[in-house]
């Protein structure tokens, strides 16, 4: 190769969960993207993933530190010593008037495995609070908790993707993967090519609705009726698997008691799904030799977030659906490394290896790997949503320290949290650019991005991948290892930590042998010769998991546990102030908070502003036309957003992505009502009002009970 010869890595993208593998080529300083023959994508790459590399030429990217004198003072250029040592000094001042608690840790799900797993033990090592936790509690909470207590193991698919293309029926409950991760599409049209079923239960006729052979156009917030419902026509139909029930599960006999009252007129009632397109799905699923049932957000970002995906997984327990080749169930994990993200050590009450952090055991075996006793670990601390709200108030958070997290524009009630955040004594933010939550910081730290770092991400299968390096860093750019070793050497614990990659894998690994998320037998070399290594993988000559829960679960007693799920309404139901279900999700063009997608012309000159959709009798009712501009109102906040119309939205319900903040922010109307399980915000669903704004009248309601569409 001479020297102007263009430069090839193989990669992974640096957004969504199903991490397309993709080759970053280098040519004459001009970085593209080309896709690759990966086991998962296939060389499918969504535009997000095609046109990615522009994030590599962005201009605004931050090469410098910045930091604000006073809270009246604007943020300015200063040296990386600088920034280094006033937020160490402040973390000890705060630390020894307040306690170890009044400094907080705030993680995302894009972060690799290696800073996840870092940055945990940073909190309770170098910082000793127990006050750590991330943006997946904003994602997958509710599905990882349904799981655990399910299966004993959470791995949001216990199967590879590839298998969705040989099973015989999908039930895909309010996940839009047509739009939100389109090269996984192929293995659900592959099914359906093989004569396959696939239903789809959203209130929104999606595109990958539009794809089904049967869409359920249930009310936001009823998911845990209408799988109560489906249960219960599988019962009275003979549908159910009485010997699996017998040999695999536990608990079948309350969870029949229960459901024994979703009569289909009922469930009609409740989910707006007409009790016929019930009696057919149930049949569908039941009468398919092999079947899968798969979340997204919808049912789980609901304060009843996990009772709604227990629901869903006492269905396919009672087919005997799960535990099988080619069925069971699966989370639809949406961030980048969110599975891997919550396994290591990132959340409130978890150490790496998806280990329990109040568990003596799980305490002892991390304390030696960390080299410390166990007790100096702290007990669970808050989690994220608790944590966000006890910002700046008495006795609560006075320093929040924010890892390549957006929560300005990704939290709920963003309105009222941004307040918070302003009212903290030192709000250090470190990210590739100057994010809404960034702009609010009183440091800055600017640090690498995904081409400019490596390490392992596990996508959503429980794949384990290789996220190579392409290219160096910017001058002035820290890598997130060199900044927690760095602070932690000036808090006096340096001696636990490294900046050096290869160390801090060995040592994550280590971490991570014995616990239920096992990457102990996990290398690179292993990575790159098989295409991914599949969780738990105990040890070098272990072939991985590809598949889980084939002989038994993860319980101790290897069988799979029914859990009771009565339906409950959401914390908000629509009413005559605010009259419509507002639900919020992705788009196919932006991802997250746009911090990176809004810096991609090709995408945000094609989604370049926050919308609304809303059904255009709703609409008409409203006076509002395509392109208006409206205001949405909630009981905590007001959005701008211009009005999309679309038939394929229910008359009820408006929905609005939340990739923008400001006055467009759609997470200024969402609930911060938490699931008491999960913790997990009610994103989903909340009571909205809608007006044009121009319009000085309140709206009217749109046609009673009318839920389908035309
Ligand atoms: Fe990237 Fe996700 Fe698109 Fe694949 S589907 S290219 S991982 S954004």
């Amino acid at each position: 190769m001479t020297d102007s010869a263009p430069r090839t890595t193989d990669t992974h993208c640096p957004y969504c969960a199903m991490q397309c593998g993709m080759t970053l080529i280098e040519d004459d300083g001009r970085w593209t993207v080309t896709a690759r023959d990966f086991p998962t994508n296939r060389g499918g790459l969504c535009r997000k993933g095609w046109s990615a590399a522009e994030l590599l030429h962005a201009p605004d990217r931050l090469q410098t530190p910045l930091m604000r004198d006073r809270k009246d003072t604007p943020l300015r250029p200063v040296s990386w010593q600088t920034a280094l040592d006033r937020i160490a000094a402040r973390f000890k001042a705060i630390a020894s008037e307040s306690g170890p608690n009044a400094v907080a840790v705030f993680g995302g799900g894009g972060l690799t495995n290696e800073t996840a797993y870092l940055l945990g033990k940073f909190a309770r090592v170098a910082l000793g609070t127990a006050n750590i936790d991330y943006n997946g509690r904003f994602c997958m909470a509710s599905a990882a908790a349904a799981g655990l207590r399910a299966f004993g193991v959470d791995r949001g698919m216990p199967f590879p993707m590839q298998d969705i293309a040989q099973t015989d029926a999908v039930l895909l409950i309010g996940g839009n993967p047509a739009e939100t991760m389109p090269p996984i599409m192929q293995y659900f049209d592959a099914q359906r090519s093989r004569g396959g079923q696939m239903i789809v239960a959203d209130p929104r006729r999606t595109a990958t609705a539009k794809l089904a052979t049967l869409h359920l156009p249930l009310s936001p917030g009823t998911d845990a009726a209408l799988a109560n419902g489906l249960l219960h026509i599988a019962i009275k139909d003979g549908l159910i698997d009485r010997d699996f029930i017998g040999a695999r599960t536990t608990g079948f006999d309350r969870v029949q008691r229960i459901v024994a009252t979703y009569w289909p007129d009922r469930v009609e009632r409740i989910t707006g799904v007409p009790a016929a397109l019930l009696e057919k799905a149930a049949h569908i699923l039941g009468e398919a030799p092999t079947a899968m049932l798969m979340t997204g957000r919808g049912p789980e970002q609901q304060s009843q977030g996990v009772n709604n995906v227990l629901a869903f997984i006492n269905l396919m327990l009672a087919l005997g659906k799960a535990g099988k080749p080619l069925c069971g169930y699966a989370c639809m994990t949406g961030q980048g490394n969110g599975q891997g993200g919550r396994e290591h050590g990132q959340k409130a009450d978890q150490l790496p290896g998806y280990r329990k952090i109040d568990n003596p055991k799980h305490r002892e075996e991390i304390a030696a790997v960390w080299g410390i006793a166990a007790a100096e670990l702290p007990q669970p601390g808050l989690s994220a949503w608790e944590m966000l709200t006890t910002l700046g108030a008495a006795g609560g958070i006075r320093c929040l320290l924010v890892m390549a997290s957006n929560i300005a524009v990704c939290a709920p009630e963003a309105t009222q949290l941004i307040e918070r955040l302003k009212s903290l004594d030192l709000l250090i933010v470190s990210d590739i650019f100057l994010s809404e939550t960034a702009a609010l910081a009183d440091v800055v730290l600017p640090i690498t991005q995904w081409a400019e770092d490596e390490g392992t991400m596990t996508n959503l299968e429980g794949r384990v991948l290789w996220r190579r390096r392409a290219k160096a860093p910017p001058d002035g750019v820290w890598t997130d290892a060199q900044i927690l070793k760095a602070l932690a050497d000036r808090l006096g614990r340096g001696r636990f930590f490294s900046a050096d990659l290869e160390e801090t894998s060995s040592e994550f690994r280590r971490a991570t042998a014995g616990g239920a998320a096992d990457y102990a037998g996990v290398t690179t070399a292993r990575i790159a010769a098989e295409g991914g290594v599949f969780w738990p993988c105990p040890a070098p000559e272990h072939p991985g998991t590809p598949r889980m829960f084939l002989d038994r679960f993860g319980t101790e007693d290897g069988r799979a546990r029914f859990h009771p799920t009565e339906y409950r309404s959401t914390a908000e139901l629509p009413d005559e102030n605010y009259p419509y279900v507002l639900t919020t999700g992705r788009s196919l063009l932006q991802y997250q908070s746009g911090t990176q997608t809004h810096r991609v012309a090709e995408l945000n000159d094609a989604e370049p502003e926050p919308f609304v959709e809303i059904h255009p009798e709703t609409a008409r009712t409203l006076r509002i036309a395509a392109g208006d501009t409206v205001v949405l109102t909630t009981r905590r906040g007001r959005a701008v957003m211009k009005a999309r119309l679309s038939r394929d939205i229910r008359f009820d319900t408006l929905f609005a992505p939340f990739h923008w903040g400001g006055a467009g922010s759609a997470n200024a109307l969402t609930n911060g009502a938490l699931d008491p399980i999960s913790r997990m915000p009610e994103f989903k669903v909340c009571a909205v009002k809608i007006e044009k704004t121009t319009a000085s009248a309140q709206p009217k309601p749109a046609p009673a009970a009318a839920a389908n569409f035309h």
